[in-house]
């Protein structure tokens, strides 16, 4: 017996059997009972998730002479006519390749002859998005008044793209994509009728890679089924659809413990020596680092989708790792996905990074820290241990703050924040229509003597350095009162509590004025003066020094890749 593709032989035939899609499947059935039926329907939705499937079914289900009228018997001669080959009464059209005017005269020549069989000439055009203006135009009259005996059903993933004029003449349908535990409900029914063997880490890893569409799914199915047979496991499944095995990233995960970046690049090689490509390497470790992260909180390994072993195995190996090192590291992978597409060498920049990422040093978590301090250090520290309990008592007042303004206020910044967001505020009022206002602002300090004072208590201050630029800015502010009343009033909004705006000169500290004299020296000036050991070269080679470059020890995670690479 000829195979026959599982997409094919599971697709549903009525609506009982859809998955994902109740919303739909009760609503035409309503109509249908109810005999309020419209003429004209708009199926839209992403790719795969049963939209030209429910366009037959509708079409069978209209037709139907069987005895109950929204579940179509399989057995008259409309339903034997439609499940067939070249059904009579049904038309489809793929509007991708039949986007012109001709081609909608032609079908519109035969809207009016009457059905052969049914009660219905349905005409199902696919991917209506693809038509052209002229052939929409000639659509419209007919969708204006068709015939009593004419449905038309259109399908598209791109509903914006289809005219106005057309969306106002139809009843439209939004089908979901399906979830993850959908998909494998249906695959798990399949492989039970089908006699197929399969652990659930496999259906989960069909049902990632479908992402949402229940035809994709079937299709990665019908692939392994061709050379598992009825025996499929998670690693046979991923080879075969080119998807990394989770080996490659617990052993990518140790060699960052480790700063071992060698194992890093032996990851890589390993990769592509099994045939995977960059863009699924990157795509399932960023997974991993989601199960990482997940399996530190309390969830199980049935509700992250994966085996008890795994899980387990992702427990231990999490463990040794940070919130702060996972994210840090999601961060610098994502950011790397962004870059792979325009790199001009994908595996330079994919093991730069990852060598990068080996050399992170582990951030540490401060409120753990000062708590395994506390228990080391021996009691009668009295002084070291009364500054952790200080220290512990501010992060977890720090911590309230933030959380209570975000969430019960909506508020931008909190009270603590705000003078350190001070910058980023001036960078987004720079873009201000009242550049004056923005431009006096420039160089300033915000100062938050009580954070809890009520009304809340913000002082802006105009640094006195030697420059005319802030006398100037300082004059401009004063002169202008509307500047003051301006200012409040985004403090406040930002805030979102009263403000009271004071505002001051302020003379330069001296280590202000220092780094001030610093910043203007040049990096070789001060190389110069912080390494004693060139002074010396100088004098022992009597030559002069001209360029100095540092090596820099620990890379940092927003920077670019460091040339030293
Ligand atoms: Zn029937």
């Amino acid at each position: 017996m000829a195979y026959i593709a599982m997409a094919r032989k599971w697709r549903p035939h009525s609506f009982q059997s859809m998955v994902g899609q109740d919303h739909i499947a009760k609503t035409l059935q309503n109509a249908i009972e109810g005999g309020r039926l419209h003429h004209a329907f708009l199926f839209t939705g992403t790719r795969g998730v049963g939209k030209t499937t429910s366009a037959r079914i509708l079409a069978k289900t209209l037709n139907c002479t069987g005895p109950n009228p929204i579940v179509p018997c399989g057995e008259c001669a409309s339903c034997k006519d439609i499940g067939g080959g070249t059904p009579m009464d049904v038309l489809e059209i793929d509007a991708a390749s039949n986007t012109g005017v001709d081609n909608i005269r032609e079908l519109i020549e035969r809207v009016q002859y009457t059905p052969m069989i049914g009660k219905y000439k349905v005409f199902i055009i696919d991917e209506v998005h693809m038509l052209s203006n002229g052939a929409f135009n000639a659509l419209l009259k007919t969708l204006e008044e068709p015939p009593s005996h004419v449905i038309f059903i259109f399908a598209t993933t791109e509903v914006n793209k289809v005219p106005q004029t057309i969306l106002s003449r139809v009843q439209r349908f939004d089908f979901k994509r399906l979830t993850a535990s959908q998909i494998v409900g249906r695959l798990e029914f399949i492989c039970k009728e089908e006699g197929v063997q399969v652990d659930p880490e496999a259906l989960q890893i069909f049902a990632e890679k479908a992402d949402g569409s229940m035809r994709d799914a079937l299709t990665y199915f019908d692939q392994a089924y061709a050379f598992t047979g009825t025996s499929m496991n998670a690693d046979a499944v991923r080879s075969i659809l080119g998807i990394p095995p989770n080996e490659l990233y617990f052993k990518l995960i140790e060699s960052f413990e480790n700063h071992h970046i060698k194992g890093a690049f032996e990851m890589v090689e390993e990769a592509s020596a099994i045939g995977v490509e960059f863009t699924p390497l990157l795509d399932g470790f960023s997974k991993f680092l989601r199960n990482l992260l997940y399996s530190r909180l309390s969830v199980s390994a049935e509700e992250l989708g994966v085996s008890v072993d795994f899980f387990s195995q992702l427990q231990s190996t999490g463990e040794k790792l940070s919130n702060g090192d996972l994210l840090r590291l999601s961060k610098m992978l994502s950011d790397l996905q962004a870059k792979l597409s325009r790199a001009q060498n994908p595996r330079l920049l994919v093991e730069t990074t990852f060598a990068r990422m080996a050399w992170l040093d582990h951030l540490t978590d401060l409120k753990r820290a000062l708590s395994s301090m506390a228990k080391i250090e021996p009691a009668s520290n009295e002084v070291l241990k009364k500054k952790v309990v200080e220290v512990s008592e501010f992060i977890e007042l720090e911590t309230q703050e933030k959380n209570s303004s975000w969430t019960s206020t909506g508020a931008k910044y909190s009270r603590y924040e705000l003078s350190s967001a001070w910058n980023a505020i001036c960078r987004d009022l720079s873009s201000d229509e009242d550049i004056l206002f923005a431009a006096t602002l420039n160089k300033t300090n915000l100062h938050t003597p009580d954070l809890e004072s009520s009304p809340f208590i913000v002082q802006l201050q105009f640094k006195m350095d030697n420059t005319n630029e802030s006398s100037w800015a300082h004059m401009q502010f004063s002169q202008n009162p509307h500047f003051h009343e301006r200012l409040s009033q985004i403090l406040a909004e930002l805030l979102q509590c009263p403000v009271s705006l004071q505002v001051e000169k302020r003379e330069l500290t001296s280590e202000e004025q220092d780094e001030i004299i610093q910043n203007s020296k040049s990096p070789y000036e001060k190389d110069f003066e912080s390494l004693p050991i060139l002074g010396l070269l100088q004098k022992m080679y009597d030559t002069e020094l001209i360029y100095s470059k540092r090596i820099p020890k620990v890379f940092d995670s927003t920077t670019d890749i460091d040339p030293i690479l």
